[in-house]
């Protein structure tokens, strides 16, 4: 532990909560990790259950400028819960109320440590439906989907985690707390702060509570599982009628469950084939999807790696796997490139190098491929306003100067 540490964990531990604080390695080592295969451990682990304890835990981070990192499940891809200079990990966890859900409304006030995949069960209960559904919905919380305004398959059809955030509860980085937003579905007062909290990485404030935009269950799913020749044919005015090879469509819910659970296996298996795979989260206007997956091919073979792409094609979000039979420094070295180029190509297609999955540290380098000098010079200073002593997830999206 660093020497002035002492002082600070006493600090934390008189006024949040003796049982709140953790410094033992088992419980920093349960917190070193996130859904990358980067290690950071944290010097402190904060595991508060109410916003007084999470303001009390800024102000004194504030008082010692010691970094906080938020954390939800830690299923995040591109590092933003890990603690890269140490400092204390805050566990959203415990915060984990649904507090209520008003039908009349269609609203659902919640902490940020719920599981979506609970809230859905939550909502659905009463005849209504909370879209988002990131593959990690089992596990992700509701608090890591809004800072990385997480996406999944209904997203097509319904919109991101954006789309369904109506207001905010929030600890600035010297423990205010105050709200954004609104609880009714149109409010136009002031700058929209909340979509700014959305998709922030938890870099400009911590999300408390969340006020979602529900809409009513849809009365029928009907999910089909469709082959087609080949992705220029996909990308177009694809007619399943005309153009499909083959369509099978999923007789019950069961089945439907097993198309599914095949989709969320893509992930895995892709990574059980090979010694060294990394993907990318890029998304282009959908009439560019087979350009962005052709030039992915050559990429690939240019640099002797392996191509897999998968992904939401409706929305233009492909996520290109690059995998090698084996990992040295080289191959590691070599697959910058290979990043750069498909990141270079994506934005030449008028597309985004992250359609989900955020930044983080994992993209930080790559930020300038499609963002202005003036638009990071900017960000930077939104991110001192909100935190003038850089302790709130520092060291992310940003690369150093
Ligand atoms: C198998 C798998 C499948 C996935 N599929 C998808 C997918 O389909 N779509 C998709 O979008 N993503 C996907 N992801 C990525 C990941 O699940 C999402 O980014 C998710 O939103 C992260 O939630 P989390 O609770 O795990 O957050 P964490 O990983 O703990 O944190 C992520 C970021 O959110 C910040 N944060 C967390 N809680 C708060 C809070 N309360 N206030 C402020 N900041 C906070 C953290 O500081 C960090 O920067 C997948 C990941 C895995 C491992």
């Amino acid at each position: 532990m660093k020497p002035h540490f002492g002082k600070i964990i006493s600090e934390l531990r008189s006024s949040i909560g003796q049982k709140f604080i953790y410094t033992d390695n088992e419980k920093l080592e349960a917190y070193n990790f996130d859904g990358t295969d980067l290690r950071y451990w944290p010097d402190i682990v904060v595991e508060p259950e109410n916003r007084g304890q999470v303001s009390q835990l800024m102000k004194i981070a504030t008082k010692y400028r010691i970094p906080v990192i938020p954390r939800g499940a830690g299923t995040g891809v591109t590092g933003g819960a890990l603690p890269v200079k140490g400092g204390i990990v805050l566990s959203l966890l415990r915060m984990n109320k649904i507090l209520s859900i008003d039908e009349i409304n269609m609203t659902a006030f919640v902490e940020p440590g719920v599981i979506n995949l609970d809230l859905h069960h939550a909502v659905s209960e009463k005849g209504l439906y909370y879209p988002p559904d990131p593959a990690s919905y089992d596990t992700s919380t509701i608090g890591g989907n809004i800072a990385e305004d997480a996406g999944g398959p209904h997203c097509f059809k319904y919109g991101t985690t954006r789309d369904y955030i109506l207001g905010l509860e929030i600890v600035l980085s010297d423990g205010t707390i105050m709200n954004t937003g609104v609880q009714t579905r149109k409010g136009v007062v002031g700058y929209d702060l909340t979509n700014l909290i959305v998709g922030s990485e938890g870099t400009l404030a911590i999300v408390t509570k969340a006020i979602l935009r529900l809409i009513p269950l849809p009365a029928r799913t009907i999910t089909l599982l469709a082959f087609f020749s080949d992705i220029q044919t996909l990308a177009g005015d694809a007619c399943f009628q005309n153009d499909a090879l083959d369509v099978l469509l999923a007789e019950s819910s069961e089945k439907r469950e097993n198309l599914w659970a095949v989709r969320r296996k893509f992930r895995d298996l892709i990574k059980e084939r090979s010694q060294f795979k990394f993907s990318e989260d890029v998304t282009v206007p959908i009439r560019q999807i087979p350009q962005l997956i052709e030039g992915a091919r050559k990429i690939a073979a240019k640099h002797e790696f392996q191509n897999y792409n998968y992904g939401h094609l409706g929305d233009g979000n492909v996520h290109v796997n690059f995998t090698h039979h084996h990992k040295d420094e080289t191959i590691v070295r070599r697959s910058e490139s290979v990043v750069r180029e498909l990141f270079e190509l994506t934005v030449k297609l008028g597309g985004t190098i992250s359609g989900e999955h955020g930044i983080g540290i994992t993209k930080m380098n790559f930020l300038e491929i499609e963002l202005s000098k003036k638009s990071i010079e900017l960000q930077k200073k939104i991110k001192q306003v909100f935190d003038p002593l850089n302790i709130l997830n520092p060291f992310k999206i940003f690369p150093p100067e």
